[in-house]
């Protein structure tokens, strides 16, 4: 069978790539991003419970309407927001189904796309294969903040969509206020330019910084796609499932599509997330949790030559090994997973273009014996 692809220049993921070699060399695997410790019992409990109640048939194509409502008034409750249910909110199976979905609903071939880099890696191959174009800006390293002049020069009668990944992955960046009111003036100018805000961390934050969801700003809000996992909320990213929020008009033509792709997502797994939902808000507790983590590793790893970056959100944190190798990034990712059995991310993964900053990224999301057994590998170099 002959195939003209659609995507001639893409290969495998750097996840799974990474992952299948951390597996082939029994490497302690810090790449690919997954917690390595039990979600909540309760959840699961509920969700055994809901299969074992007979709740195994399709719900709503939106979403198992409970559980469409306790979204709703969650976001309501965090944001002072006005989403409706019915309206705004779509169940998904994962959030990287809800990017898929939400670029497919919005661009056309001729438009034009602002991306930052590093970008998590479903963003430009996505905007490729509907026929849009990347207008790709650089976040300089090592702060990898948004310069807002460059993004106003991009700017052209083409832009369609910004893409905004926050909290961000790969490198826990995170939105101040200042870039609020950046974007804030950017939409006000712009009518035609709308946002995809990735928020699958916002829970996942850190050093008592604030989560700036679009949610919580009507004008943004207005102009967004907005998609969240609750992969990452919940320590399940197996689960694959995540949601989209958007205005009315978006939502009805996201689901046009919706309901000819994945059409409804999983019942049980919805019916037990709705009953955990409506009894614990430990969501709250996340950030404090995982910046735990954050701070063990980061003192782990003061024994070894590599320097950190700072991160303050999501699993992941950025360090230097320029005092341990000249190798390119991927090479030195592949070349520690051999040589050293711990696995990591090389961030030149995160670019269309290529860049060696000397960085890779570690996930941090894992019990302190996995990160004890790690660092002991590392101090060796
Ligand atoms: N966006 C970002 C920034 C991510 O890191 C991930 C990681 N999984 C996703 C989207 C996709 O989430 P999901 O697994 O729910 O598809
Ligand atoms: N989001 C996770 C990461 O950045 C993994 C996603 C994936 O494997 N596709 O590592």
């Amino acid at each position: 069978m002959t195939i003209t692809s659609k995507l001639p220049h893409v290969g495998t993921t750097i996840f799974t790539t990474m992952s299948a070699l951390a597996t082939q060399h029994n490497a302690i695997n810090l790449g690919q991003g997954f917690p390595d410790f039990d979600m909540p019992q309760k959840l699961l409990q509920y969700v055994s419970e809901a299969m074992q109640g007979g709740y195994n048939q399709y719900t709503h194509m939106y979403g198992y309407p409970a559980l469409t409502e306790l979204l709703a008034t969650k976001y309501n409750s965090l944001y002072n927001a006005n989403i409706s249910a019915t309206y705004n909110i779509t169940i998904t199976p994962g959030a990287t189904y809800a990017i898929f979905t939400a670029l497919t609903t919005l661009l056309q071939p001729s438009d034009e796309v602002i991306v930052f880099e590093p970008a998590y890696d479903c963003y430009v191959p996505t905007i490729q294969l509907l026929g849009a174009t990347p207008v790709l800006i650089t976040l300089a390293h090592p702060t990898y903040k948004i310069n807002w002049a460059l993004v106003q020069q991009k700017i052209t009668p083409k832009t369609r969509l910004i893409i905004i990944n926050n909290p961000h992955n790969p490198t826990g960046a995170v939105l101040t206020q200042t870039d609020i009111d950046a974007l804030h003036k950017i939409v006000a100018a712009n009518p035609n330019i709308c946002l995809l805000s990735d928020e699958v961390y916002e829970h996942l934050i850190f050093d008592n910084l604030q989560h700036h969801s679009f949610l919580k700003y009507p004008q943004l809000a207005s102009k967004s796609f907005v998609t969240f996992s609750f992969g990452k909320t919940y320590h399940c990213t197996g689960w694959k499932l995540g949601y989209c929020i958007a205005p009315k008009a978006a939502m009805e033509e996201f689901r046009k599509i919706h309901q000819f792709n994945a059409f409804t997502c999983n019942t049980p797994l919805q019916v037990g997330i709705a009953r955990y939902l409506a009894e614990s808000n430990d969501y709250t507790q996340l950030g404090s949790f995982m910046q735990q983590k954050r701070d063990y590793f980061n003192q782990q790893m003061q024994q070894t030559k590599f320097i950190a970056i700072p991160s303050y959100s999501t699993y992941f944190q950025l360090y230097s090994y320029k005092n341990i190798s000249p190798l390119n990034e991927h090479d030195f990712a592949i070349w520690l997973t051999k040589n050293y059995g711990v696995t990591t991310i090389p961030v030149a993964a995160f670019y269309t273009t290529p860049i060696n900053n000397f960085v890779v990224r570690f996930c941090f999301a894992k019990n302190s014996s996995l990160i004890n057994d790690a660092v002991k590998r590392l101090v060796k170099l």
